[in-house]
């Protein structure tokens, strides 16, 4: 077999293309193949698609494939030029490359890979690609695959905040609670931020929604009441976030108390604030004594923790109803308990209730984002450098949201390499 034949088998070339030669440089540690196109042939006009036959050939252009052996290769072309009648003199496209980019599908594809398992300058190490490479390549893929992607708005949403860099610099993630995906990145955790998500959708598909999950924050209520339908049956509020309320309230009781015990000399609270924000099974063997002691001296932190205790139980039911009826009794203690925190944290769930109680219909929460809130971390972590928000953004929808990101649309041209490079695509899907 020649050298010519082994790597069109190798890229999977076939006719029109065919490779004229191979260079091997050993001392460079570089493989070079020239590709040419068979004289005569006909070729699509990339606008109508009405066959042309060819009438120049641009320059000779090089592009980055990935090694053979250790050896780096590069493919050679000059791609054939077509005069089409209506829209004159274009270029037709290579089908191992999309257009513009100085790589193949297949080492774009490597990248991709690479990028999903190490940071950016990671990735510069292992491929030898520049910084600015590797982002333009995540930055393509991320526009490939919101490109492909069917813009519909997802059934169950999980909407969450998420401080960027600073503290008091938000943005809004919209999440599809199904998927467990991101769907999108908003700037800002106001009303018109989240209105503008909602708004690219029409009144018909935002009716598909059948439950949002979110905090109890008004900017994004207010939002979704504006433009969804039946928004009101729809809210739920994170059950995590409810908790947090009352568990933060606990948290401020413990530390006053805490500060007026050790004023006295009393350290018996020093070391156990775990202990109380923990759910009671969680608490490890070894400590259980201890903390029962220390509930056995009936001070504040006690009764807060057997109110926070309590409320656990209201997500036990089944019907909302009987929730409802759960959740008053424990309002009246809650408010009689003279824990000034406690009541107003009371007061606030009471203040909200309809969509706490809307859990009972939709049991969901915002779990999942949390658990992408975790996986953005280590994003953040990972593209070390993001220069601004935008990269930010985009490098969340390159790890979190569910794209499909490989390069390799079915090319026009009939050559076998862009199938098989479709086909590695779709294998990784
Ligand atoms: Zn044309």
């Amino acid at each position: 077999m020649q050298d010519t034949e082994f790597y069109e088998a190798l890229l999977g070339l076939s006719d029109p293309w065919r490779v004229t030669r191979v260079k091997l440089d050993t001392p460079a540690g570089r493989v070079d193949v020239w590709i040419e196109d068979r004289p005569g042939g006909k070729w699509k006009c990339p606008e109508c698609e009405k066959k042309a036959s060819v009438y120049d050939h641009s320059e000779e252009r090089v592009w980055r494939h990935l090694n053979t052996c250790q050896f780096g290769t590069y493919i050679h072309a000059r791609l054939p030029r077509i005069k089409c009648a209506e829209h004159g003199v274009r270029q037709v496209s290579a089908p191992w490359a999309e257009p513009g980019s100085r790589f193949t599908l297949l080492y774009e594809n490597w990248v991709i890979d690479t990028l999903k398992e190490c940071d950016v300058t990671g990735v510069n190490r292992l491929t030898g690609t520049s910084w600015y490479e590797a982002w333009n390549i995540m930055e393509k893929a991320v526009a490939r695959g919101l490109g492909r992607k069917k813009n519909l708005v997802p059934a169950h949403l999980g909407i969450d905040e998420k401080s960027f860099a600073k503290r008091h610099r938000y943005e809004t993630l919209v999440c599809d609670l199904s998927k467990g995906t991101v769907e999108c990145v908003l700037e800002d955790r106001g009303q018109e931020s989240l209105e503008g998500y909602y708004g690219q959708f029409t009144k018909e598909e935002l009716s598909g929604i059948k439950a949002i999950a979110m905090d109890m924050w008004d900017p994004y209520i207010a939002a979704t009441r504006e433009l969804v339908p039946d928004a009101q049956t729809k809210i739920v509020f994170d059950r995590f976030h409810v908790m947090g309320q009352v568990t933060a309230a606990l948290d401020k009781i413990r530390r006053q108390e805490h500060k007026v015990l050790m004023a006295n000399g009393e350290q018996c609270l020093k070391g156990t604030k775990h202990l109380w924000l923990m759910n009671e099974e969680k608490i490890p063997d070894w400590r259980k004594e201890e903390f029962d002691e220390i509930r056995k001296m009936k001070l504040k932190t006690s009764r807060a923790w057997a109110i926070k205790e309590s409320l656990r139980h209201f997500w036990h039911y089944r019907y909302p109803k009987n929730a409802e009826k759960y959740f008053k009794r424990w309002y009246f203690w809650a408010t009689h308990s003279r824990l000034k925190p406690i009541i107003k944290a009371a007061k606030t769930l009471k203040r909200y209730l309809p969509n706490i109680l809307t859990y009972f219909k939709h049991p969901i929460t915002n779990a999942v984002t949390e658990g992408l809130n975790s996986k953005i971390q280590t994003v953040k972590q990972m593209a070390c450098g993001f220069r601004n928000r935008d990269h930010y953004r985009k490098a969340i929808l390159f790890h979190c949201g569910g794209l499909n990101l490989y390069a390799g649309a079915p090319s026009d041209s009939g050559a076998s390499l862009a199938t098989t490079i479709s086909g590695v695509a779709h294998a990784k899907l």
